[in-house]
């Protein structure tokens, strides 16, 4: 993807947010900050305009129905055979997973991991941590949990990024496709929306 900065000739990078539901505004929020065209993506036809997608946190059954509702599913399995970059936080990593035991709802299941929902328990539905994240410079990443998940499986192509103290997984990669338990969108840091955008330029 072309870079905002840069070759002065190339044009900003176009990253759509999935706005059906959830916090997709603190990513757009981000992304312009960062530079990058960040475009609302409410109809499937604007797959084809963007050069990444990022799927937000929110509920992943009502994101599932939407996408199904409004045909998302299809085209966005096609852009992502075509190497797209997409980045799931929280709700967002629950959709690109390929197994998430005892989901009701429709996803775009793309990505080789199982994802147990809410798998932190009542007790601590929310939380942050210093997490150290592989090959982010800068110190520790402070992340916030919220209903997350764990991701509890990783298939062979996937690398794990970063790890809670205990080994649960929160942070994995496999080729274009990114996934977070937890949400840097609410954070200042934008490391990882860094990291994300410079996937599309490797
Ligand atoms: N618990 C939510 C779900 O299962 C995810 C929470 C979030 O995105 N913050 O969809």
């Amino acid at each position: 993807m072309p870079s905002a900065a840069g070759d002065p000739k190339s044009r900003p990078a176009r990253v759509g947010v999935l706005g059906l539901q959830g916090d997709f505004a603190e990513h757009l929020r981000t992304l312009t900050r960062l530079g990058a065209e960040a475009i609302d993506v409410r109809r499937p036809e604007q797959l084809d305009e963007i050069d990444a997608l990022i799927i937000p946190g929110g509920e992943s059954t009502t994101i599932g129905k939407l996408a199904e509702r409004y045909a998302f599913i299809p085209k966005l399995r096609e852009r992502v055979a075509a190497g797209m970059p997409v980045w799931g936080t929280c709700a967002g990593a629950i959709f690109l997973a390929k197994d998430v035991p005892g989901h009701p709802h429709p996803l775009a299941a793309v990505m080789d991991i199982t994802v147990e929902r809410n798998a932190f328990g009542r007790q601590i539905d929310s939380f942050e941590a210093d997490i150290d994240v592989r090959g982010m410079g800068g110190g520790p990443f402070h992340a916030v949990f919220i209903r997350a998940p764990k991701i509890r499986a990783t298939g062979r192509d996937v690398d794990v990024l970063a790890t809670l103290p205990d080994g649960a997984v929160v942070a994995v990669r496999e080729g274009a496709l990114l996934a977070t338990s937890f949400h840097p969108e609410l954070t200042s840091d934008d490391r990882f929306h860094r990291y994300f955008l410079a996937m599309g330029r490797r």
